[in-house]
């Protein structure tokens, strides 16, 4: 038997049909495709963190409860004390985590579309089913629509991106509390942007007992260390630790994570920076002949270019040197839309200047 029919008798016909996730080559590019942090650290901070980083055992396994970072998670999130903590390599892990405790035949994970696309995908891999319910044409929450899948459908957890991704919007309070009311499932709200924004949801992880909410680093600039954490009750998490990789969280990660907390002020100042490039970028596009972009609370600003093929854009963009997404391929009503994140101030101006010659 050669390899191709032994590949075909053993692997999933799912995984077979799927193809694993692209990241494009963004050598020599102004890279605005991934909701990274574009500041560097300063040099006294960098310095500092170097010195911490000799002390670090690499040849031991890491603390695998490293209680003095959630202390400090705690304290830098305000998380109440009433709530628990799980610690994920990237709240990628975390989704992970609680699609592998959820799974049983038959149940379901739904999610409003477009969102971030690990839910459909991890999912998949579980071989459980995914429930994509599609958001309005101003992309709030359809709550009929949702209410009447959860109805329809054994939903073991639905996944709540707010701000949403690849949106950039949140989605009103109320809305949520709906979909939290009406389900028998778990609700997860993903505040993976919840630096640019000032809406917050952990008061609904206090009040309901079927909430929790992710947060990660990665957005606020520590994409490179992977740490995303998940918060809610106690009585959850204690099933979600057992799924959990010991050693999950590498001892760089825990090290530099700890440390940054600690002088948290610089990626304060970053982020505050961020939120401003973000506003002015957001009427600099909207003054594009050709262009809307849409209201964003994160650090990326979805554009729509109707006149033209987004595919195309991005490839021209490209071509002048800048990197940004094209979404044409992630859900019908996004065919013309682009997503574009928020650099430094003079990226964005040379990604306004690509585009002026663009579109
Ligand atoms: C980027 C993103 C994540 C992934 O974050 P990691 O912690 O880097 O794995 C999760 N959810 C949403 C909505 C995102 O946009």
């Amino acid at each position: 038997m050669g390899i191709s029919e032994k590949i075909a008798r053993l692997i999933r016909p799912e995984i077979r049909r799927s193809s694993a996730y692209v990241v494009p080559d963004s050598k020599g590019l102004i890279k605005l495709d991934a909701m990274e942090n574009p500041y560097g650290w300063p040099g006294d901070i960098k310095a500092a963190w170097l010195e911490v980083l000799q002390d670090v055992e690499l040849n031991r396994y890491p603390d695998p409860e490293p209680e003095a970072l959630k202390r400090r998670l705690r304290e830098t999130m305000s998380i109440p004390s009433e709530m628990q903590l799980l610690l994920g390599n990237g709240s990628d892990e975390l989704i992970q985590t609680i699609l592998i405790a959820l799974a049983t035949g038959g149940s379901r994970v739904l999610a409003p579309v477009p969102t971030f696309v690990m839910y459909e995908v991890i999912a998949r891999n579980l071989g459980i089913e995914f429930v994509g319910v599609p958001l309005c044409s101003d992309f709030s929450l359809d709550v009929p629509a949702m209410c009447a899948a959860l109805e329809r459908t054994q939903t073991a957890v639905t996944f709540i991106a707010c701000p949403n991704n690849p949106t950039g919007n949140r989605f009103a309070d109320a809305d949520i509390e709906t979909v939290v009311r009406h389900t028998s499932g778990l609700v997860i709200i993903d505040e993976a942007y919840f630096a640019f924004t000032d809406s917050n949801f952990m008061r609904f992880a206090t009040r309901y007992d079927n909430v929790l909410v992710i947060r990660t680093l990665s957005k606020v600039g520590l994409a490179g260390l992977r740490l995303g954490f998940l918060m809610g009750p106690a009585a959850w998490l204690h099933e979600f630790e057992k799924v959990r990789l010991p050693y999950n969280i590498n001892s760089l990660t825990q090290a530099s994570v700890e440390f940054v907390l600690q002088h948290r002020h610089f990626l304060q100042q970053q982020v505050a920076q961020l939120r401003l490039e973000r506003n002015r970028l957001w009427s600099a596009l909207n003054e594009l002949p050709g262009v809307r972009a849409w209201p964003s609370e994160t650090n990326f600003i979805m554009c729509q270019v109707p006149d033209v093929d987004a595919d195309r854009v991005a490839e021209s963009l490209r071509v002048s040197g800048v990197l940004v997404k094209s979404l044409t391929g992630a859900s019908p009503v996004l065919r013309d839309c682009i997503r574009i994140t928020v650099g430094t101030c003079e990226e964005n101006d040379a990604l306004l200047d690509a585009l002026r010659a663009t579109v």
